[in-house]
């Protein structure tokens, strides 16, 4: 059987808002350095960006909690990846964010979900740990986990695999997939714009499942 596999950014893709923009807002001191700036200018790596203003966070668990639920989960993803299985599609979360908090949204709503991610964790006084993952097979030295590895390696196991993401770190992967089965928002709507490359766009995760299953039908 030909499998379908949906490979799924998480921060701002399967959530409204990123974690590390919500904790940059609240939960970070105020002369936290510009990491993203650092990272955009290319002195430092996404990954370490993002380790920082994690490691930066100084609030206690239930303040963090708070800001977690506050990336806002599409509400409608439960059913949505329940309507995708049944249609044949496989739903994989790859993501350059860290899987504390990726996991815990997904149980809260009762999505169990293959997910790829940065290991991590709170400490007290030393905000969220994340980690380089060990024993994945898809590490990059710059992301963490690395989203174009795993869409390759469904492709080359002759899977249908569509892609959706909102940021840098997905402009790789999204050029991999079919035009139609290219899914984006946010900076990687725009880029690939720029670069003259036809996608969906769409506003919430529901709005993918929708596409793909009037695809299947
Ligand atoms: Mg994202």
């Amino acid at each position: 059987m030909i499998r379908k596999v949906l490979i799924s950014d998480f921060d701002g893709t399967m959530t409204q808002s990123d974690f590390y923009q919500l904790a940059i807002e609240f939960l970070l001191p105020a002369e936290t350095p510009d990491y993203w700036a650092d990272y955009r200018a290319g002195r430092i790596t996404h990954f370490e960006a993002l380790r920082r203003y994690f490691a930066a966070i100084r609030a206690t668990d239930e303040e963090v909690l708070a800001v977690v639920r506050k990336m806002n989960l599409d509400s409608g993803l439960a059913a949505a990846v329940r309507n995708l299985r049944q249609a044949g599609w496989q739903v994989v979360v790859a993501s350059a964010g860290c899987d504390w908090y990726i996991r815990r949204l997904l149980a809260d709503a009762g999505v169990s979900v293959e997910v790829h991610s940065n290991p991590g964790h709170l400490q007290a006084g030393q905000g969220l740990q994340m980690v380089m993952p060990t024993g994945s097979p898809y590490v990059s030295a710059t992301l963490g986990i690395n989203k174009t590895a795993i869409v390759q390696h469904f492709l080359a196991d002759g899977a249908t695999v569509a892609f959706a993401g909102d940021g840098f770190p997905d402009a790789d992967p999204a050029r991999l997939v079919p035009q139609d089965l290219r899914f984006a928002r946010g900076d990687l709507a725009q880029l690939l714009e720029a670069e003259g490359l036809t996608f969906h766009r769409f506003e919430a995760w529901c709005d993918i499942a929708q596409v793909l299953l009037q695809r299947s039908s």
